[in-house]
C-alpha cells in the first residue's frame, strides 16, 4: 500500500468509498489493499501476491474462498427463485430444512430458529425476544442487558451498545441507556497479586452479582457473552468462569445470551463455542460459519420458554411484530445447508482439533524462542499470541509501539492476513486448513515475529 496514483483504483477507493473499521486519513495516505479472488485458503492481491488469509476474512469464511459446491447450491437456489420470504405465515421450503438442522445441531433442546441476514441482526433479535419473555411473565420492567468488557457483538445501535470497546461507542453516544459492562475474563491481565484463576474466577462472579444487586435484578433481562471473545483478542475464560456466572444469573431470572457467530460450527474444537467453555446459554446468535459468509444469513436458536412465551403474547391473535425483509432467504439457505453437509462430510470437529493442535504446538515452539511472546492463547483454530514488553511481568508494550500494528505490516509484507487487536495477534484460518497450510502461517508468522522482534533491538 502506497500514495494513490491519481485515477487509480487505489485512488478511486479513497474518494467513492466509505470503508468499515477503517481509519480515514491513513487510507488516504496509503490506499486500499485491493484483493482480486482466492483459492482455499489463500487469496491474491490486484497485483497478484499470494497471501494465506489466516483469519478466514473476517472470521467467516470457513471453507476458504473458492468452495464450488456452495457457488452450485446458489445456483440451484436462483434458479427456483431469487427471493422469497418469511413473513405472514410464508416460506421457502428450504428454510424449514435448515431451520430443521439448525435445530438437531443445537446446543438448545427442544429450540427454534429465527432468521436474518448479520450477526448484528441475531444479537439484537435476542435482546428483543428477552423483553418479549419477561413482559409476558408479568416482569416488564426487566429491560437492562449487561454484557463485558472487550466482547463484540455487532453494529447496529443495540448491538454496539453491547460491545465492550471504546471505538464502538465514542463518537455514537452510545451504549445506550441500561447497556451495562462487566469485567472481561482476561485472567492474564485480570488477575490480582495472589490470585489465582478459581479466586479469579469468584471475583468476576461476585462482581457481577454487585452489578446486578446494585441496578436491581428486577431491571435487568439477560446478559450477553462470546464464549470466547473474538475481537476483544480471543480471550479465553478461566475454568468455572461460565458456570459460576450463570449460577448468579439464574439467581435473578437473567437469561443467558451466547454470542456464537464466530465461536459457532467448529471454530472453537466442538461444534459449539458454549460446549468448550461450559456455558448453557437459553438463545444463541449464529452467522459467518453458518454460510462460510458465501451468503449474508444468520440466526437465533432460541429455546422452548422463550417460544412459550411468544406463543402466549400471541394468543390474543396478535403476531410477532419483528421481522427483516431478508430472513430465511432462500439463496443463503441453500448455501448454508451445503456448507453444513460439508462440515458433516469432513468431520470438521476433529480436523479443527487437530489442525489447531498443530498450530498451537507450532506457535508455543515460536513463542519459546521469542523475548516478545507474553501468551499464546485459544482453542481449536481460533488463537492469540499477546505480545509483551515483559513476558516475565506481564508488562505490555507503550502502545505508542503500536507493535500490534507493525506486526500486521510486516505480516502483509510477508504474505500473511491476521488480525492485530491492540497488541494481541489473532489467528482464525479457515476450517478446511490442512498441515502444509498451518506449516505455511507457522513459517509466515515465525519471520514475521522475528523480523518485529529484530526491530525493538
Ligand atoms: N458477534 C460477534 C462475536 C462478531 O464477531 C460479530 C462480527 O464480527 C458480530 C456479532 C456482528 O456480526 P455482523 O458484522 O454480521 O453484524
Amino acid at each position: 500500500m502506497s500514495t494513490p496514483t491519481p485515477n487509480s483504483a487505489e485512488a478511486r477507493d479513497v474518494m467513492f468509498h466509505l470503508h468499515s473499521q477503517t481509519n480515514a486519513q491513513a487510507h488516504a495516505a496509503n490506499g486500499p489493499l485491493i484483493m482480486e479472488r482466492g483459492e482455499g485458503i489463500h487469496v491474491f492481491d490486484s497485483q497478484g501476491k499470494r497471501y494465506v488469509e489466516a483469519m478466514a476474512g473476517l472470521w467467516c469464511t470457513s471453507l476458504g474462498f473458492s468452495e464450488a459446491r456452495l457457488k452450485r447450491a446458489a445456483a440451484e437456489a436462483y434458479d427456483k427463485f431469487g427471493f422469497y420470504h418469511t413473513f405472514n405465515h410464508k416460506t421457502p421450503a428450504a428454510t424449514i430444512d435448515l431451520a430443521e438442522k439448525l435445530v438437531a445441531l443445537s446446543p438448545i433442546p427442544q429450540a427454534q430458529a429465527y432468521f436474518a441476514t448479520s450477526g448484528s441482526e441475531a444479537t439484537e433479535t435476542m435482546v428483543k425476544l428477552a423483553w418479549v419473555y419477561h413482559t409476558v411473565r408479568g416482569k416488564p420492567g426487566k429491560r437492562k442487558i449487561i454484557s463485558r468488557d472487550r466482547g463484540f457483538h455487532g453494529s447496529t445501535i443495540v448491538a454496539a451498545s453491547m460491545c465492550g470497546m471504546p471505538r464502538m461507542h465514542r463518537e455514537f453516544g452510545l451504549p445506550l441507556p441500561g447497556f451495562l459492562h462487566t469485567l472481561c475474563p482476561d485472567a492474564y491481565h485480570g488477575m490480582q497479586p495472589g490470585e489465582d484463576e478459581a479466586a479469579f474466577v469468584i471475583r468476576l462472579a461476585a462482581t457481577l452479582e454487585e452489578l446486578i444487586l446494585r441496578e436491581g435484578a428486577d431491571t435487568i433481562a439477560a446478559f450477553i457473552a462470546e464464549p470466547i471473545n473474538a475481537g476483544g483478542g480471543i480471550i479465553v475464560p478461566p475454568a468455572g468462569y461460565f458456570p459460576a456466572i450463570e449460577a448468579v444469573l439464574r439467581r435473578h431470572d437473567i437469561l443467558v445470551l451466547g454470542d456464537e457467530v464466530v465461536c459457532g460450527f467448529g471454530r472453537t474444537g466442538e461444534m459449539w463455542g458454549s460446549q468448550t467453555v461450559g456455558m448453557q446459554p437459553d438463545m444463541v446468535a449464529l452467522a459467518k460459519g453458518i454460510s462460510s459468509s458465501y451468503f449474508p444469513i444468520s440466526a437465533v436458536i432460541l429455546g422452548k420458554p422463550i417460544q412459550d412465551a411468544l406463543a402466549e403474547m400471541n394468543k390474543g391473535g396478535e403476531i410477532f411484530g419483528h421481522g427483516f425483509t431478508n430472513s430465511g432467504h432462500p439463496v443463503g439457505v441453500a448455501v448454508a445447508l451445503e456448507t453444513i453437509r460439508i462440515y458433516e462430510e469432513m468431520d470438521v470437529v476433529p480436523h479443527v482439533r487437530a489442525m489447531g493442535a498443530r498450530l498451537r504446538a507450532g506457535l508455543d515452539a515460536l513463542a519459546a524462542q521469542s523475548r516478545i511472546v507474553g501468551q499464546v492463547r485459544g482453542a481449536g483454530l481460533m488463537i492469540g499470541v499477546e505480545l509483551v514488553a515483559e513476558p516475565a511481568s506481564r508488562t505490555a508494550f507503550d502502545p505508542a509501539l503500536k507493535i500490534g500494528a507493525r506486526f500486521d505490516a510486516e505480516a502483509l509484507r510477508n504474505g500473511l492476513v491476521i488480525r492485530a487487536m491492540g497488541d494481541t495477534i489473532g489467528l482464525c484460518p479457515p476450517l478446511i486448513i490442512d498441515a502444509a497450510g498451518v506449516d505455511e502461517i507457522l513459517d509466515l508468522f515465525g519471520r514475521t515475529l522475528a523480523s518485529v522482534e529484530a526491530g525493538l533491538a
